[in-house]
Formats: structure tokens, sequence, C-alpha cells
């Protein structure tokens, strides 16, 4: 599959292009104006993204402007704190919109336009209930049932609706549908629900309704009234677009846009949707919606996601009808990518072992200087301290070396990063016989890590010294979800049993590092800071570091599966 991908930068003519392009020759418009249409029920995701990078790209592309506009036509769902962090995220990915609407502030011109609907003969009151409707709709293989209701006078139509807006009705007690056709071999075309009563409080408009309008007729509506020229959208609206088009029609509007379905993103092994994203939150699997395990925006952003590296992403990814599966690899390639060219590197021992140098004097450091990114030579440089006590890590000492070692072992020499060359003494070992501290005798004549006399040392390891370093958290992520092939049915092993997302929940998705050791020189680098933690991969501070402990999250690794693959 991931072979498939087009990794072509951004310029190959995607189709909407293509439909674009003949829109404006064929002097359908003269100019373009999308519009990004997100309901405020959660947090933006990655796919979110890739609508954005559609929505405003073709408006950039061909001079023209996308507008932000909240679908908040559903009291139920909708929050004012989703609003506020949806903009952030838009604003952090880079993208400025025109205007910035709610669905809400058309709520009186769809109420207008019902009643014209009515007025024309093309939609009715019914009182048919929810599952009363379901039955009378038919299936895809045999036609729909008209309503008893379908075929009330205009005049009685229009005082049910008013009195329906009065609040006079209980919730789900009647609707207002339009007629169309119950025989239609499109569902959404049997006589679709246009408003329905609730009677809640919109974090928009208070109590000043208790009827809202359905998505599909007021989507286009708004789309009309904002000019908007091309409505683009995932691929499941397709379906809607003889509706969309049927209310553009119906409400009479002079300017008539023009539906555009993509494809929505999918990535193995990762749930792109707010529903079930806001029930990992819900439901305590993760820390909140910016999770660094979330494929949400802020998640991405807390783990240490550039928008540089997202839009990366989404470019190669492309713009198609139809559906894949991409594969997570080549997200945490884009970012890599970026981070190698502009992370600065510095030495964090993850797992320090003790080193002490013997022949090193006593109450004395110095400060050693380290080049930050051979990538980017203005980066400059940092200084680092070192001293008579330094940690490894655990893993750059071996006892009895198998062959090809060449990290610290007795009879190897090796290079401590920057400072000098290292021999093995002896070591000490606790009542279990662990390695505690390992004494080895160093070359003064080797500092800044160079060879005095040309003889040559295979391994370099990092160090830090214990004199000048702070414990730190490094926070490991791995998928969320485990992979296909280790699932299993169902938590309860019934068979019977729905299979939830749940079970496939990964409990090593997060796995938690005390006690690291880091410079002091970084302790207190600020949330969101990138490094590469050298020979370890790449982090970012995390918001939770204090003064003193820093926390740092794992972005991503060295090894880049995708890179290999390809
Ligand atoms: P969710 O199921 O996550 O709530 P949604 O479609 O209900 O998704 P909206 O807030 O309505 O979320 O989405 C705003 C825009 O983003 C819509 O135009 C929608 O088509 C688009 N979008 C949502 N998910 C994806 C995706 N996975 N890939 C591409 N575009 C998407
Ligand atoms: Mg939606």
């Amino acid at each position: 599959m991931s072979n498939e991908i087009n990794t072509a930068p951004k310029e190959s003519v995607n189709f909407i292009e293509r439909f674009v392009k003949e829109d404006i020759e064929n002097g359908v418009c003269d100019r373009i104006q999308t519009r990004f249409p997100p309901e405020p029920n959660g947090y933006l995701h990655i796919g979110h993204a890739k609508a954005l990078c559609i929505d405003f790209g073709m408006a950039e592309q061909f001079g023209g402007k996308c507008n932000l506009r909240f679908d908040d036509t559903n009291p139920t769902k909708e929050d004012a704190e989703f609003v506020d962090a949806i903009r952030e995220d838009i604003h952090w990915l880079g993208f400025d919109y025109d205007k910035l609407a709610y669905g809400s502030d058309y709520f009186d011109t769809c109420y207008e336009l019902a009643v014209k609907l009515i007025r024309k003969g093309v939609a009715y009151v019914c009182d048919l209930s929810k599952d009363e409707m379901r039955e009378f709709r038919g299936t895809l293989t045999e036609p729909g049932k008209e309503s008893p209701y379908r075929n009330r006078s205009v005049e009685e139509n229009l005082d049910l609706f008013e009195r329906m807006r009065k609040g006079e009705f209980e919730d789900g007690s009647r609707t207002l549908r339009a007629k169309i056709d119950m025989a239609s071999p499109n569902l959404n075309m049997r006589d679709p629900t246009l408003y329905r009563i609730i009677h809640m409080s919109h974090h928009h408009t208070g109590d000043s309704w208790c009827i809202y309008p359905m998505y599909d007729f007021a989507h286009p509506i708004q789309d009309a009234i904002e000019g908007i020229t091309h409505s683009l959208c995932t691929i499941e609206y397709e379906a809607h677009r003889p509706l969309y088009n049927w209310v553009v029609d119906q409400c009479e509007f002079e300017h008539k846009p023009r539906q555009i379905e993509f494809a929505p993103l999918n990535i193995a092994g990762t749930i792109l949707s707010k529903r079930f994203l806001r029930r990992l939150v819900e439901e305590g699997y993760v820390s909140g919606w910016d999770d660094p395990r979330m494929p949400t925006l802020c998640g991405m952003r807390r783990r240490g996601y550039t928008p540089g590296a997202i839009r990366d992403f989404l470019s190669r990814v492309g713009v198609a009808k139809t559906d894949s599966e991409i594969d997570p690899a080549m997200l945490e390639h884009c970012l890599r990518e970026e981070l190698n060219l502009d992370a600065p590197r510095i030495m964090v021992v993850t797992k320090p072992l003790e080193v002490v140098v013997d022949n090193y004097p006593e109450d004395t450091t110095e400060k050693l200087s380290l080049e930050l990114n051979p990538n980017r030579p203005e980066q400059g440089s940092c200084e680092v301290t070192f001293g008579k006590t330094i940690y490894i890590e655990e893993d750059d000492f071996c006892l009895e070396p198998p062959k090809g070692y060449f990290r610290l072992a007795p009879g190897i020499e090796v290079r401590l990063k920057g400072a000098y060359f290292v021999k093995y003494v002896s070591h000490e070992t606790d009542e279990n016989g662990n390695v505690v501290r390992v004494h080895v005798t160093y070359d003064p004549e080797s500092r800044g890590g160079n060879s005095p006399d040309g003889r040559k040392v295979k391994g370099t390891i990092h160090w830090a010294a214990a004199c000048s370093s702070v414990d730190a958290e490094l926070r490991m992520y791995d998928n969320l979800f485990r992979p296909v092939s280790e699932q299993t049915e169902s938590s309860d092993g019934s068979e019977n049993a729905a299979p939830d997302f749940t079970d496939h929940i990964n409990p090593e998705s997060l796995t938690v590092l005390k006690g690291a050791k880091v410079d002091t020189a970084f302790a207190s680098s600020k949330p969101l800071e990138k490094f590469q933690f050298m020979r370890q991969g790449y982090f970012c501070t995390d918001r939770d570091s204090t003064p003193g402990y820093p926390i740092f999250n794992r972005s991503v690794s060295l090894k880049d599966s995708w890179g290999r693959k390809k």
C-alpha cells in the first residue's frame, strides 16, 4: 500500500484543481471562494488538516479566499471551548481565513427560506416519529411510503411550523420535511428532514431557538449566501449532493456553489473521528485531547509535530477521490526529515550508569563546546560541563561484549562525544551482581574527542556529567492501538460481544522513563522546544515541565521504517 503513495512534491494536478480550472475557463466563476466548516464538537485531527490544506490550498492557488464557518446547527454536541481550540489549530497550521462565520448566524435566513419552501408546496410538517419515519423510508431495494401528513395544506403547514418555532411542541414530535420523492433511488431524496425540534440552549444563540435546521438544509444555504464557489467535502457527502443542489435551486439562489467530494484521510491503526477521540478522552484512555498519542492537531503539536511536517505529509498523500489507508510511518518520516534538518543535537542519558574517571582531578570541572547542528551551522554550539563522575547509557557498557561491540567494555577504548577517549579499568556491582559503577581512565591529550596520535576508536558514546546534570522525565510513545495482527476478538473473549475499539488499545502506548540525565544547560527549555537526543531520537519539551525537572516527549525515533520501505 505504502508503495503506491505519490511521494512527488505538491505540483501534480489533482482532480479538484482540474474542476476549478474548468469552471474558471468556462466562465462559471471568476474568482474562487472556499470554506472550512468544522462542527465545534471536538478538537481538529489530522484528517481535518487534510480538508484545511485542500480548502485553503485551492483558494490560494487560484487567488481566492477561504472562510471559516463553524457548523453549529446541532446544539446537543457543541461547546465554545472547541471553537477557540479550532481557531488556534488553524492558525498554528499557518492558515488565515477570510470571513469567520457561524452556521447559527444564518438561522433567521434558514427559517425564512423554510417558510418559502412551505409556500411553494415543497416542504411540509410531518408528525411521524423517528421510528415511523425510518419505517416509511424504505430501503435501497424498496421504495419508501409517503407520510400521511405529506399533503397538508400550505396554511396548515405555515401554522404548524410557526408553532414549532414558538415552542408549542415537544422534541421529536414534529419535523419539517422536504417534499421530494419517496421512490427516489437516493435515500437522501426521500423527503429528508429540514428542521427538528430541540429544546436546548445553544452556545451561540442562547434560547432564541428551539427548532434547528439539519446540516443538509443549512449547509447549501450558508454556502450560497457566502458566495462559496466550490464546497469541498469528504466523499460521504457525495450521495447528499442532489439534495444540496435541490436546496440551492428551491431556495432560488442565483449563486450556485458546486460541491466536490474527495477521499478522507485514513491512517492505518488510527481512528480519525471526533466521536471516537472524544470517547478516548472521556473514558480516560488518554490524558486529554492534547495527549501526545492523539491524532489531534493539539496532541501532535505537543508530541513535537511541526506545521511544516504535517503539510508536507498531506501534500505527499495527495488529493484523490478513492479511499486509501496511509502508512503512519510516512507521517513519522515527514517529521523526522524536518527535525533532522532543524533540531539541535544534545546529549541526554536515558538510562544512566555511573562512570568514574579515576585519573581525572578531584573537584575539577571544565566546559566543552559541542556543535549544535551540523546541518545548521548558524545554530552555533553549546557548552557542556565535564567532570570526574559522569553518566553513560547502561547499554553502552558490556562486561562480556559480543563480537562487533564497539562501546565501552573491558579492553575497548571509546570516545566520550566532544570530550575524551576513555578506557575501562574496573567495575563495582550491587548485591545482585548488577554493575552499578564503572571506573575508567581518560587520555588528557584527547580533549575534544580528538585522537592525539592517530589511534582510532570505533565507538563514540554520549554522556552527562554528574556535577552538571539534572534528572529528567522522558515520555516514550507507541501506537495507541495494537496492530491488527495482535488484536483479539473482544476483551471478554465471547464471540458475540461486538468488538469495540477500546478492546484494541495498546496497554504499552506510554512508557515513562524517570531519572534520565540532562545537562543543566537544557534543564529549563521551553515547552515545544525540539531536540535530537543524540543516538536516542527526537524529543520535545512538554508543558508539564517545571523549573529543574524537565519532561520531554519522544516525538519520533531516529530509525526510519518508511525510508527503508521505499
Ligand atoms: P468527525 O467524524 O471526526 O467528527 P466530521 O466530518 O464530523 O468528522 P467536521 O467538523 O464536520 O467533522 O469536519 C469539518 C471538515 O473536515 C468537513 O468538511 C469534513 O469533510 C472534513 N473532514 C473530516 N474528517 C476528515 C478526514 N479524515 N479527512 C479529510 N477531511 C475530513
Ligand atoms: Mg461533519
